[in-house]
């Protein structure tokens, strides 16, 4: 096993890195207001905090990768806003998991946004754009698919067409109705919120159950439950879906893979004196 790797069960959860970027802090945190969140995320000159992108591979009875970080196409300028920095990225992660992209069987989105999708398409040239994963079948849920390709002013930012529509035209894309297994131990749930469609992986094998929270709990910095992110369209859905996870989480020992966490993979949302906080796993 590699040594960012956990068993659950008949499955092996290894986390990923793409590398880091920078999003504005008061974005990140809603309404919770700066003196209390940069405590928990320093700002930069520019506002900015540290996010790691940290894609998940399962392996199962398919090899299974969840979400792919923002890639390599991005312009100088973008990755200048976002300050973008893969010196440590997916492929590396993936040859120290002892993989290749052409090993991965099927590729999930928890959602469209080109932090959790532009590593799911390759640019060979400055016309042609292709599937990263070659052998690889791309699961996306329709209606996320369906806003991803329509837009609005609000959220267009996020959407980068180049991301999934070359999914399409290469015929590698399954879409996927409602809260569906994708393979067996692996099914998503829908929580709305961050996004119409948004979707959290629940991983279940052996008697134990391990969770991708995707943009729902982005980093350990926002399990508290108004500690919710400016982007989402929805927040009240969020709220909702929190009060219900984080209980479930604690009292049944949920693992919960931080995908935005700089610095925290995984661990064990506990809560003492009705304070939450995070156990971090040790891989090893
Ligand atoms: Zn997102």
């Amino acid at each position: 096993m590699s040594s960012r790797s956990i068993r659950l069960g008949d499955l092996e959860l290894t986390s990923l890195l793409d590398g880091y970027f920078r999003l504005d802090g008061g974005a990140m945190f809603g309404v919770v207001p700066k003196p209390l969140w940069e405590k928990r995320a320093p700002a930069d000159e520019r506002n900015r905090i540290t996010l790691g992108m940290r894609p998940l591979l399962v392996r199962g009875a398919k090899l299974m990768l969840i979400d792919a970080g923002a890639g390599a196409k991005m312009d100088a300028k973008s990755v200048d806003i976002y300050a973008i920095d893969r010196r440590h990225n997916l492929s590396h992660s993936l040859a120290e998991a002892g993989t290749a992209p052409g090993e991965i069987e099927i590729v999930l989105a928890s959602h469209l946004h080109f932090d959790h999708v532009g590593g799911f398409t390759t640019r060979e040239s400055p016309t042609v754009i292709r599937p990263t994963f070659a052998n690889a079948r791309y699961v996306v849920r329709t209606s996320e698919w369906d806003d991803a390709t329509h837009p609005h002013e609000r959220n267009r930012a996020s959407y980068l067409q180049d991301d999934f529509v070359p999914l399409r035209e290469a015929g590698v894309l399954d879409l996927l109705d409602g809260d569906a297994e994708v393979m067996p131990g692996v099914r998503v749930r829908w929580t709305g919120g961050h996004a119409r469609s948004h979707q959290v992986v629940m991983i279940e094998s052996g008697g134990r159950t391990a969770v991708f929270t995707a943009d729902m709990i982005p980093t350990t910095a926002h399990i508290d439950e108004p500690w919710i992110m400016g982007y989402d369209l929805y927040p009240m859905e969020t709220l909702a879906f929190k009060r219900t996870f984080l209980r479930e989480a604690i009292d049944h020992e949920y693992l919960i893979f931080f995908e935005h966490d700089p610095t925290i993979a995984a661990g064990y949302i506990r809560e003492r004196d009705r304070r939450k906080y995070v156990e971090p796993v040790r891989f090893d």
